[in-house]
């Protein structure tokens, strides 16, 4: 067991380190730069891309508010068993109904009207409504707020996660060989891998946006290896596979950095929509949801 400050990385297995704690207001800030050069270049897509990116920049503003009630410092116990930020914890706090008021209060007059009416639909919404639409979410159930509404409450339940990730003092427990296909801190899947300048995979968490270790060429959603494929488009997304699985018939992307040191798993993967076309035509579905694309109920 290893304690660790909420920085990168946390604890070490071996000389590789099992997780990665994500920064929000460097993350935030990377993001929404990443949309803005890939909304450039993705034309048939550059006014969703440039929309995530305006929430992604209020998300960023909002992380480096000065919060006048700080949360009280917890221990998150990861044991790669039962994630410690359950979702009843978080739901909990009143930090992440906070951060949903504000980020609605700062979005509104920077969208188009329409926008704003998705706004100001979950603006009235009292918060027992919010936390039962935040539930449902959990569950990929998008009926209480809408596909349209959705990545709004994701947004601020995720900077919520990070902030009260980056609060708490982190504890790791050593432990290989654990299954490791939902995030550890608050078992949510995977929105994407990424591969590490230094070769190795890691999972991506689609809420607190933590990274960790997952061995190569194993599924990320039922971890069998007996059928693994690797799908591109290497000339439109050359730093782009996705990796899908015979046996439950899913796929996740896989971003790698030595191709292109920028790659963002939120980002990238919404910009490949081309990919997942591909992957669909092939038979396979998606083992997890991007926060900026709920499907409709
Ligand atoms: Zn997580
Ligand atoms: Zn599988």
């Amino acid at each position: 067991m290893s304690n660790v400050s909420p920085s990168t990385p946390a604890g070490a297995i071996g000389s590789i380190a099992p997780l990665f704690l994500a920064n929000p207001v460097t993350l935030y800030e990377t993001r929404a730069r990443r949309l803005r050069t890939l909304a450039e270049s993705e034309s048939s897509l550059r006014g969703y891309l440039s929309f995530v990116a305006q929430v992604v920049e209020v998300q960023h503003a909002l992380s480096r508010r000065d919060d006048s009630a700080p949360m009280p410092t917890t221990t998150l116990h990861v044991d790669w068993v039962t994630p410690p930020l359950s979702m009843a914890r978080l739901l909990q706090d009143p930090f992440w109904q906070e951060s949903l008021a504000a980020l609605l209060t700062v979005l509104s007059p920077l969208v188009p009207p329409p926008v704003q009416a998705v706004l100001e639909r979950l603006r009235k919404l009292n918060a027992t409504q919010r936390t039962a639409a935040a539930h449902a979410l959990f569950n990929n159930d998008v009926s209480l707020v809408g596909s349209d509404g959705a990545p709004f409450v994701w947004a601020a339940l995720s900077l919520a996660a990070m902030q009260r990730i980056a609060r708490s003092k982190i504890v790791v427990d050593d432990k290989s060989g654990a299954e490791r296909h939902l995030c550890p801190l608050c078992g949510n899947a995977p929105v994407a891998s990424v591969v590490h300048q230094d070769g190795l995979r890691y999972l991506h968490c689609r809420l607190c946006e933590s990274e960790w270790h997952v061995v190569r060429a194993l599924c990320s959603n039922c971890e069998g290896s007996r059928d693994i494929g690797y799908w591109s488009l290497e000339k439109r997304y050359p730093a782009i596979k996705a990796e899908s699985c015979g046996d439950c018939h899913s796929y996740l992307k896989i971003l790698y950095q030595k191709d292109d040191k920028d790659v963002d798993a939120v980002a990238d993967d919404l910009a490949s929509l081309a990919l997942d076309a591909r992957l669909e035509d092939e038979g396979f579905s998606r083992s997890s949801i991007n926060p900026f694309l709920f499907p409709p109920p």
